[in-house]
């Protein structure tokens, strides 16, 4: 064989077949960078397309330059929602203080993105669909690592080999319960229960946002443009998590309105709204903390493996930097030592971001009547204009280069 032909023939063999549960954020960012060291890449997503609309999500940071890496930053700062405003109200409706929002998630103004998750995920499924097959509709249904790679079949019908399966399928993932065990076991409940759906705009909202807090209770109104719907979003303390209630949508409606009986503001209306509501979303407020990402041939990304809670506002950026962290590792490596290096190089940024949480915990949702008047005065304290400087936090990880193959 002469060079030339041992470098097409480099060029055309994939280094290796790998499948992706989720087609969120985690994963087609995933596709994308292995695709680009060499792997042939197959995803497979449980609902029947890309997810569009949706709640607005940040991008900060390191994640910034994962972006722009794909070359999807511009269409990105197109989609950018400009938040201006986030006033926060006490029990009564009457107003506490009027922030930029960046005052209080430490973003930074012309630099962090915030856009609806549906408009990122839809960038990154673009950037990738023509170069990796897509199996929507479908998922896996069992997993075997006993031989040489990993035995798949799938929910849908069909049997196939791959090299290694990757789980980026959230929080509640099923791909990390069939190699780890019950999520029981990793998630960590941080107290609280939230709600989000859409509701008409009936309070002239546009390019921003209101918070009403009473001691454990919270409610925002969330206009990402100016249009005719507000994202709303329920949040309420409880001790214990309602497992029976997450698994049951029917008990979903109920236990929040009982939250929220008699409150004030706007809270009847939006309660209305709630019982209306047809993409109603609810679920416990929590992390993801696990001693290992990996096992033999199968690894977790994103949400799936460290979800840091919205509270902490870095699910997105998590997710962004873990894929292109966990696809350069195996960029020159096996998966023995690709997992090993994934896991040793984007440890100390995952630990430090699920750390921001206490910050969120406080700042958004105090539980009691002194926290909530200790949290306002620090509100009232802060200046308008927020800080040029992000939190470290967030830039905790240099991102290293890693060689594309093709
Ligand atoms: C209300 C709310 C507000 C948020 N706000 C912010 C914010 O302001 N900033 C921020 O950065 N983050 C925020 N987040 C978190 C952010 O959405 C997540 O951290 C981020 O989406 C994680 O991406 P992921 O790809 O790991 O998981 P996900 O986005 O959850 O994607 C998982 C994908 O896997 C699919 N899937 C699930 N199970 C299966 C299966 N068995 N088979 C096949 N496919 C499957 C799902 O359909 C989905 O497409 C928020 C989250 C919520 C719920």
């Amino acid at each position: 064989m002469t060079r030339t032909d041992q470098l097409t023939d480099l060029r055309s063999t994939p280094r290796g077949k790998v499948l992706i549960s989720g087609a969120g954020i985690a994963g087609p960012a995933l596709a994308f960078w292995l695709n680009r060291h060499g792997y042939a890449v197959t995803v497979v997503e449980k609902a029947p397309t890309p997810r569009s609309g949706g709640y607005p999500v940040d991008v900060r940071g390191t994640a910034l330059e994962v972006v722009r890496r794909m070359g999807i930053l511009p269409r990105l700062r197109e989609a950018h929602i400009d938040l201006r405003r986030l006033t926060f109200l006490a029990g009564d409706g009457s107003e506490v203080a009027s922030l930029h929002p960046h005052a209080i998630t430490g973003g930074v103004e012309g630099r962090d993105l915030e856009v609806r998750r549906g408009d990122l995920t839809d960038a990154l499924h673009r950037a990738v669909r023509d170069d990796v097959e897509f199996l929507f509709n479908d998922s896996i249904d069992t997993l075997d690592q006993s031989g040489d790679g990993v035995d798949v079949t799938f929910r849908g019908g069909g049997a196939r080999t791959f090299d290694m399966v990757v789980g980026a399928d959230g929080t509640h993932s099923r791909t990390r319960e069939m190699l780890f065990g019950p999520e029981e076991r990793f998630h960590r409940y941080l107290g609280h229960c939230f709600a989000v759906f859409t509701m008409r705009n009936t309070f002239g909202l546009s390019q921003e946002a209101l918070m009403w807090n009473t001691p454990g209770r919270a409610a925002a109104l969330y206009a990402v443009g100016d249009d005719d719907e507000v994202h709303a979003f329920l949040n309420f303390a409880r001790q214990e998590p309602p497992l029976d209630v997450f698994r049951n949508p029917e008990a979903q409606r109920p236990l929040i309105a009982a939250a929220f009986a008699d409150a004030g503001w706007e809270l009847p209306g939006i309660i209305a709204a709630l019982r209306d509501a047809d993409d109603l979303f609810f679920d416990g407020v929590g992390q993801i903390r696990m001693p290992r990402w990996s096992s033999g041939r199968i690894a977790l990304v994103g949400d799936a493996a460290y979800a840091p809670s919205f509270l902490t506002g870095q699910g997105t950026s998590l997710a962004l930097v873990g894929a292109y962290m966990l696809a350069g590792s195996l960029a020159d490596r096996d998966h023995a030592a690709g997992l090993a290096a994934y896991e040793h190089h984007l440890r100390a940024f995952v630990t430090v971001n699920q750390a921001q949480v206490g910050e969120g915990d406080s700042a958004l949702f105090p539980t009691t009547a002194r926290a909530l008047e200790r949290r306002n005065d620090r509100l009232r304290g802060l200046g308008a204009v927020p800080s040029a400087e992000g939190r470290p936090a967030h830039s905790a990880l240099a991102l290293p280069e890693f060689t594309p193959r093709t």
